[in-house]
């Protein structure tokens, strides 16, 4: 489509789909002018140019909710921008609930929803038939959401009409030329290949959908994608359908249907999907479709004559069948590749790609010329598959057809994978499941989440809770309370970060001054150059150039990139990832230091080892670096040990504790204890929305002595003009299951939303925190509205547990 391919881009996308053209739009509307599109073939030839074309913005991410109402605004408005039609019909959407569970849920998103501004109402039975009379079967519909500004798109349409913007806007689009591969030179891309020829480039986008991992391979950039098949039906004309009716989803059916040329149009998400071409996807594949798979599609008519008799009387016009790019997780996969300065992803689409392409367009666009997106999506970000199992055909396809039905399954809050598991251990695993423990997964690794006495199941039902687990996770807070419990937290990330100029690198990162003698320990944020919090993680001295840094099971690859693409140039300092060389043994409560003291000679009095400390100790025999921290609120000794050694350390610690009734605990009673104490969770109460002020942790911006870090100047402005949003604690009297995304009512207006909430055991309340706008943080009586009812809820200065850390502090 361009005659001469220019010798250099600013940026080059890869791709020429929906997702490809609207990072180029956004790219070159941001006043990018110097962006080259390439597309192997024509502009959607991909997955793009035979979907179902729906937008639906009710998801259970709230920020993918707010991506996708963005890509809502932008598609309405876009023929009138750039003269291209769209063929957007914004009919409104309904999704059904044909169970109590599905009501629960639809409940929940559609609260979320609303505190975001999004117009959906939750309907009858009744009024959802009167909106979609093709619904001539409702028995057993509960209710539905409604709304109002879904709609759906003609897909090709909307391509050309990004392509025609972003062109319009000074990017330039090569068509019929393939990539081939990449130029790289001391990790960094200088150059595109190109079937026509080599372009020069500061930042490359792989944005080639099913083939995303092939061209991340060509750069040694795991992209982990496979396609899965993915088919709907059009139906011949329907006597009396009307030519315009809200896109109707029945999940608990696995179905939809979108009107059709007086027809419908319908699809859905079966639970046993097919994979496709998981090894490499043909180049040649070029607007190309699957055999239609009749028998495979059969169970989804089966389920759409449940709800209407209009499929009995239509023919079927034709049965679509494409492949679409899937990730392990369901979620897209986005920014900043960690193996290259400036290789970019925006892939695995998984089937709602046209829905997401506006709000991902806009976050690509940010990220490639913000440093990072202006919404906090760590969720969807590529680097939450570093750890090397991701790399795995086999990993990566099993997770990715499990999630596809997860599509219009219900999304439990306790929803664990089932494929795949065990892979990563710690060395107790097989000890603690035969005392009962019930695992959860993150990151691969099993991680205990509580324990089952003697004659109760070890597993847990699906729920929104308070789940059936609550009573024992209670008797494992009250161990950690009044006696002592223990809790394997092996599969802790560690870093560590080594060298001459260790010592400044860290101080550029941290907000706070961590330049404090050997064997002292830092808690700190590390912010990006907006003030936002990028990492927050616990930093231990252990040498005058040697730092071990403590972070989040499912966080390393995160915050090791960004520890690591910091290095300043000439600096001598090597950041590794030392995840796998130790275990963690996590010893708290009032008994903790009698139990210690019986298997160590060192001193581990209060004086002796205060706390904020770390020190090296044997455990009987064995080496540990015990660090005095506690997470749980009461006086802790978090104990890494080299992998080898843990069983022996576990073993001799349960011995010795046995007088004082050493109990397992699980990392629900951790939550339920950190959540008491006002403690933060990366990810979920402190993002990179959020600056350590906004989250009160302003003790931790040593603004004088902290010396000139990343988001200093940022931090001194915020200071000044003072957050527009504050982290605020609050207590509910009734036991309560909150999930976060709640929102926060004052006087009947919402004026924040909940972060992170749950049973408080020690002080037998719901504990909840959440943001509220500064100028509304003032009040003590609130109401947060979970599931239909809106609850009172106390705000308080300080945190609910032992406030003035007498129980640490011991
Ligand atoms: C049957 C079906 C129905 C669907 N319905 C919906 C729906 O209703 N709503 C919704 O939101 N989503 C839907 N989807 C999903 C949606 O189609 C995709 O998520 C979306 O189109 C993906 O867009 P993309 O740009 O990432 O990928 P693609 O459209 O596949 O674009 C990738 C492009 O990269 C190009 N490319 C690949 N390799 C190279 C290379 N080496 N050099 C140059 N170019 C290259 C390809 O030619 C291709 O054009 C559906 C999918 C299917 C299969």
């Amino acid at each position: 489509m361009t005659d001469t391919l220019p010798e250099h881009a600013r940026v080059i996308v890869i791709g020429g789909g929906v997702v490809g053209t609207s990072v180029a739009y956004h790219l070159a509307k941001r006043g990018c002018r110097d962006v080259l599109l390439v597309e192997k073939n024509d502009l959607t030839s991909g997955a793009t140019w035979h979907a179902a074309g729906l937008v639906g913005q009710l998801r259970a991410s709230r920020n993918v909710t707010r991506m996708i109402q963005y890509s809502v605004k932008l598609y309405e408005g876009l023929e009138a921008e750039t003269g291209q039609a769209t063929g957007w019909q914004g009919v409104g959407s309904l999704r059904i609930a044909s169970s109590a569970a599905r009501m629960i849920e639809l409940q929940k998103v559609a609260n979320t929803g609303r505190a975001f501004g999004l117009d959906v109402h939750m309907l009858t039975p009744e009024e959802t038939v009167e909106r979609f009379p093709g619904l001539d079967r409702p028995e057993g519909i509960v209710g539905s959401a409604y709304v109002e500004s879904d709609g759906y798109c003609d897909p090709s349409m909307l391509t050309q009409a990004l392509a025609r913007g972003a062109r319009t806007h000074g990017a330039a689009l090569s068509t019929n030329n393939r990539v081939l591969g990449f130029e790289v030179e001391n990790g960094t891309i200088r150059a595109v290949d190109t079937e026509q020829g080599k372009v020069r480039c500061d930042a490359v986008v792989n944005c080639a959908g099913m083939w995303a991992r092939q061209v991340g391979a060509m750069a040694k950039v795991n992209v982990p994608v496979v396609p899965i098949e993915h088919q709907y039906m059009v139906s011949e004309k329907v006597e009396g359908m009307p030519r315009a009716f809200p896109v109707t989803r029945d999940p608990d059916n696995m179905i939809y249907f979108r009107p059709e040329l007086g027809g419908v149009m319908m699809g859905g998400f079966e639970p046993n999907p097919i994979p496709w071409s998981t090894n490499g996807v043909p180049w040649d594949f070029v607007s190309q479709l699957l055999e239609p798979n009749y028998e495979q599609f059969e169970q989804l008519i089966e389920h759409a004559l449940k709800r209407s008799s209009c499929l009995e009387h239509a023919g079927v016009k034709r049965l679509v069948n494409g492949p679409d790019g899937y990730s392990p997780d369901g979620g897209y996969v986005l920014g900043l590749a960690p193996e290259l300065a400036n290789y970019f992803v925006a892939a695995g689409m998984n089937c709602y790609g046209i829905a997401g392409a506006g709000g991902v367009g806009k976050m690509m666009a940010e990220w490639v010329l913000d440093g990072r997106p202006s919404l906090d999506i760590h969720s969807l970000d590529i680097r939450r598959f570093s750890g090397p199992h991701y790399r795995s055909t086999r990993f990566i396809a099993e997770r990715a057809l499990e999630h596809y039905p997860k599509h219009y399954t219900i999304a439990w809050p306790n929803y664990q994978a089932k494929a795949e598991r065990s892979l990563r251990r710690s060395p107790l695993y097989e000890t603690l499941k035969a005392q009962g423990a019930v695992f959860s997964e993150k990151n691969g690794w099993e991680r205990p989440q509580w324990f089952a006495p003697d004659g109760v199941e070890p597993v847990e039902e699906p729920s929104f809770g308070p789940g059936h687990w609550e009573e024992h996770v209670a008797n494992e807070v009250r161990a950690l309370r009044d006696g002592v419990g223990i809790l394997d937290q092996s599969s802790f990330g560690k870093i560590e970060v080594r060298g001459p100029d260790a010592l400044a690198h860290l101080q550029r990162l941290a907000t706070r001054n961590i330049d404090k003698p050997v064997g002292k320990l830092s808690y700190t944020p590390l912010c990006n150059e907006g003030g936002t919090i990028e990492a927050d993680l616990t930093i231990a001295r252990l040498g005058e150039d040697h730092f071990y840094l403590v972070t989040g099971t499912a966080l390393v690859g995160h915050d090791l990139h960004w520890i690591q693409s910091n290095v300043a140039p000439g600096q001598s300092v090597s950041c590794y990832d030392a995840t796998s060389s130790r275990g963690v043994l996590n010893m708290g409560g009032p008994r903790a230091r009698e139990v210690l003291e019986q298997v160590t000679d060192t001193d581990i009095s209060h004086e002796g080892f205060p706390f904020g400390t770390c020190k090296e100790l044997h455990v009987g025999a064995a080496p540990v670096l015990a660090l005095r921290v506690s997470y749980h609120g009461e006086l802790g000794f978090e104990l890494h040990v080299p992998t080898e050694y843990t069983a022996r350390v576990y073993e001799t610690l349960m011995e010795a504790g046995a007088d004082w009734g050493i109990t397992n605990v699980g990392y629900r009673a951790l939550e339920s204890c950190r959540l008491e104490k006002g403690y933060y969770v990366w990810g979920i109460d402190i993002t990179t929305d959020r600056t350590p002020l906004d989250a009160r942790l302003g003790f931790n911006v040593h603004l004088k002595s902290g010396g000139d870090f990343i988001g200093r100047d940022a931090l001194v402005a915020q200071k000044a003009a003072g957050p527009d949003e504050v982290m605020c604690l609050f207590t509910i009297d009734e036991h309560i299951a909150l999930h976060g995304a709640e929102p926060i009512l004052e006087d009947g207006e919402v004026v924040g939303i909940v972060s992170s909430g749950g049973i408080g055991h020690r002080i037998d309340k719901t504990v909840a925190m959440g943001y509220l706008l500064t100028d509304r943080a003032r009040g003590t009586h609130y109401k947060i509205a979970a599931f239909g009812t809106e609850y009172a809820a106390t705000r308080s200065e300080r945190c609910a547990y032992d406030p003035d850390r007498g129980r640490i502090l011991c």
